[in-house]
């Protein structure tokens, strides 16, 4: 028997990973945990570049009130870390009937938005007022019994039961659904959107982290030593051990490490497929894993800019008819890409003024593409393409600032984060797909067939909007692999 030298190792310092490992430490585990990246926050991570830092790409948190991010910050005593803000303005442009984009109303400071403030924008009048009131206060005011009878119908066949005005149907969808979930609304568990979505209209949303998303992740990852454990980055795994039908630790490009418990954020399908490997599992359980839908991808371009041109620091740029489904992805998939689509963009220095060069801004954009991070060079164009088209026809004055710009793709957040393991998957915006069969009681388990293996981060664990629910994660598995641990402890 070799001998063990850690309680725990984690896979993976993304925001399910690293709040994991820093709970699990805090809670008196010997934690290791192993990144293959310079640095935490996989999917949500920071980059600089030219005296311009930003998350990789468009992320913005919610809910704003409680939101589990500070929450583990200051369960960790790592307040002061990292600064989250929330400044409660948005940036949000509709086009309206005369063809117009007008910016939302904001909703005073620290209050959510009235809703006759918001009907007004969308153009929703007389009666359709009255059934989008009942819509909104039937979604916000649903408890959580009747909650769980919603996991086998979608998110669209709820909203179809009501007579939703299409302005106030496309900002449920555009903006909100599309954005927070990245699955097709006919496809999304109609249970995990109201679950999700009233924590957004309730507690609001528009969160970012000065200096980018990951320096909350690395703030996570750094308790993890804060509290006896070991972090080692740009260390891959290359395959995690399995003696006698239990996890006995990894093997990486910087050696051997031990441990009776294995939690992986690499994903549950690179992590069955490849790090384990099909011949650990039952046939059952690997059909299982293959049939499993990742979320849709976000590919987009960071403007770097001249001079500051927008004053917000987000928002999404919808039309009436930008909001996706099944159908209408296919055809854009089979070349009849639509007039209009969503565009959700940031600017990093309107949060935080230390973002970028004084007097200059970047501004990124996001817009769906498919997850599979191996599509042409000539297929990612026509995607930033219309982005590009989409962006310029609501804030037309930003193109004769553009210094110099830079695209990105479901390529590069494979790269940066989950391996490509089966045909159309690896570059997927969330994790798994929020999609009837994957939620609630269908959720997949945090603990996979094989004894010691647990699996955190979007894709089991948690719910909510992306990193939220990698946190949410993150927080149940330490608290289920804490369990496991004294139990097998007071065992041996
Ligand atoms: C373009 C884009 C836009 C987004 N916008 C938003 C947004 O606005 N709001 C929001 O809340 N969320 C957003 N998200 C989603 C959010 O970033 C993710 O859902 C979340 O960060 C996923 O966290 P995770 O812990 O599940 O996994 P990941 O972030 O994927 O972390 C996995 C970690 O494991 C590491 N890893 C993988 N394999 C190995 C290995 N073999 N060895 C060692 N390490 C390994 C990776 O490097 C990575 O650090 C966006 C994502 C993208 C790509």
């Amino acid at each position: 028997m070799p001998s063990t030298e850690y309680d725990a190792i984690v896979i993976g310092a993304g925001f399910g990973g690293s709040s994991c490992a820093g709970l699990l430490a805090k809670k008196g585990l010997k934690v290791l945990l192993l990144e293959k990246n310079a640095r935490a926050g996989g999917k949500a991570m920071s980059l600089s570049k030219k005296s311009f830092t930003y998350t990789a790409w468009v992320v913005i948190s919610a809910p704003t009130q409680g939101t589990l991010l500070e929450v583990v910050l200051k369960e960790l005593g790592m307040d002061g870390k990292a600064e989250i803000v929330a400044p409660g303005v948005q940036g949000t442009r509709f086009k309206n009937s005369r063809g117009k984009f007008v910016v939302g109303p904001q909703p005073p400071p620290g209050q959510v938005m009235n809703p006759d403030d918001m009907f007004d924008w969308l153009e929703v009048g007389g009666k359709d007022r009255e059934e989008a009131l009942k819509v909104f206060m039937e979604m916000t005011m649903m408890p959580p019994q009747e909650i769980d009878n919603l996991h086998d119908i979608s998110f669209a066949d709820w909203l179809n039961r009501c007579n939703v005005h299409k302005s106030l149907y496309a900002f449920l969808i555009g903006p909100v659904s599309d954005g927070c979930f990245m699955v097709p609304v006919d496809a999304l568990a109609a249970s995990e959107a109201i679950k999700t979505l009233q924590d957004v209209f309730l507690r609001s949303g528009g969160v970012f982290c000065k200096g980018g998303f990951g320096k909350l992740a690395d703030a996570y990852a750094q308790a993890v030593e804060k509290y006896g454990g070991k972090v080692i980055m740009r260390a891959r795994v290359e395959k995690i051990m399995v003696e006698d039908g239990k996890v006995s630790g990894v093997v990486t490009d910087k050696g051997v490490y031990h441990a009776p418990v294995v939690i992986s954020n690499a994903g549950i399908q690179p992590t069955v497929l490849k790090l384990v490997g099909e011949e650990h599992f039952d046939r059952s359980y690997i059909n299982y894993v293959k049939e499993l839908v990742p979320s849709w991808g976000m590919m987009g371009t960071r403007y770097f800019l001249s001079k500051k041109v927008v004053k917000e620091p987000y928002g999404v740029i919808f039309t009436q008819d930008s909001t996706w489904n099944l159908q209408k992805w296919l055809e854009a998939k089979n070349g009849k890409m639509p007039d209009e689509v969503t565009v959700w963009y940031e600017i990093p220095a309107n949060y935080d003024p230390k973002a970028a060069p004084a007097g200059k801004q970047m501004l990124m954009t996001g817009f769906w593409c498919p997850a599979d991070p191996m599509i042409s060079d000539k297929e990612k164009k026509r995607w930033w393409d219309k982005g590009e088209e989409m962006l310029f026809r609501a804030i037309p004055e930003l193109k004769k600032h553009i210094e110099f710009k830079e695209n990105y793709s479901a390529r590069e957040v494979s790269l940066l984060t989950r391996e490509h393991v089966l045909p159309g998957q690896g570059g997927e915006c969330i994790g798994l797909g929020q999609v009837i069969g994957q939620c609630g009681k269908y959720k997949p388990s945090p603990k996979a067939p094989i004894q010691g293996l647990f699996f955190v981060g979007c894709d089991a664990g948690g719910y909510g909007v992306g990193i939220h629910q990698a946190v949410d994660s993150g927080i149940n598995v330490a608290n289920m692999v804490h369990k496991h641990h004294l139990m097998y402890k007071s065992m041996s």
